[in-house]
């Protein structure tokens, strides 16, 4: 754990028992729980044709384009998008290699999007890609970091895994089974993540305030059959459960149960690594620690072990348990 989060953990939970709220006891860099099935209800096949030619089919999310790119020129977008361009390369590589390896575990899962294309632009969904600017200064290194590591996949008995990633995790990654409650990715288990916040883009921690109203709104919209007061929110907010690494992976609100992501989402808040506090004039304050779903590659976290003298394999081996990195065609 980073020695800022040292530090402060002790203060939020200090604040936060203090005000008597729930009992203690977690930038989307990429994917959450990615569909595998079409729009229909059924896997798609995939946009085969190019296929043994190296190219990849995209689905642009904004425009409902299909795109044909070769797999280098995706990738370079996939890092535009997805990292910080004056990272150090072992990391760089490492992500261009999680991102590759997503996109062979996209294509064998079933091409899911409207034209039968293996992956997408939307980064809520598949990966996010930014086209190509003119003269950004990180595109040779960028450039580099995907030919370097031409072909090169994340594998887990012979198949490439569903290579998760996020941007960093405030000190510890998580299970995707606390997440997720599904034992399927045993490369996915949760592992130390230190000295994140020298390459986060904003800070680990960080506090956002919001109504009851406001909170209440959110999720009733989404469904939820909440009847309390707005005014006594906090104290009808009970049972809060948190994985081993303090991410929240459900609460109660008035009995009705919502899991940690779907609170998350609703609010638009960083992690579900998060905690409450009453503040002056009513309002409910939650501080969130890291940014990201948590399993995976932490991106932060790959920077300070390139930084550390780590290799992209030895960063991938780091955060993804058990795997194998190796050169696998993709068709
Ligand atoms: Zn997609």
């Amino acid at each position: 754990m980073g020695k800022q989060i040292l530090k402060i953990v002790p203060i939020l939970l200090s604040v936060f028992l203090q005000g008597g709220s729930v009992p203690t006891h977690q930038r989307e860099a990429a994917m959450p729980s990615v569909a595998v099935q079409g729009p229909l209800g059924m896997a798609q096949s995939c946009l085969s044709t190019e296929a043994d030619s190296g190219k990849i089919q995209v689905y642009h999310h904004k425009t409902g384009e299909t795109m044909t790119l070769s797999m280098d020129a995706y990738l370079q977008g996939v890092l535009r998008g997805e990292m910080q361009g004056d990272y150090p390369m072992e990391a760089l590589k490492a992500q261009a290699v999680a991102a590759r390896t997503y996109v062979y575990y996209l294509k064998n899962a079933g091409c899911t999007h409207p034209g039968g294309e293996p992956v997408c632009t939307d980064s809520n969904c598949c990966q996010a890609w930014v086209p190509v600017e003119d003269n950004w200064i990180y595109g040779p290194r960028v450039a580099e970091a995907v030919r370097e590591t031409e072909g090169i996949v994340v594998t887990y008995d012979g198949a490439p895994i569903k290579a998760m990633y996020f941007s960093s995790s405030g000190g510890h990654t998580e299970d995707y089974a606390a997440v997720w409650n599904d034992l399927s990715y045993g490369y996915l288990q949760g592992v130390p993540s230190l000295n994140e916040q020298a390459y986060a883009f904003t800070d680990d921690v960080f506090m956002q305030e919001f109504s009851g109203w406001t909170i209440l709104t959110q999720l009733r919209s989404r469904g939820y059959s909440i009847s309390c007061d707005s005014a006594q929110l906090l104290e009808n907010i009970t049972n809060v459960r948190r994985s081993e690494t303090g991410r929240v992976l459900s609460l109660q609100i008035d009995g009705v149960t919502i899991p940690g992501t779907e609170f998350r989402n609703c609010l638009g808040l960083r992690s579900t690594h998060f905690y409450l506090q009453k503040m002056s004039g009513g309002n409910i304050g939650i501080v969130t620690l890291g940014f990201g779903h948590g399993v995976g590659l932490s991106q932060c976290g790959s920077a300070a072990l390139a930084e550390a003298g780590y290799t992209y394999q030895e960063i991938l081996q780091y955060y993804y348990t058990g795997v194998a990195v190796e050169w696998m065609p993709f068709r």
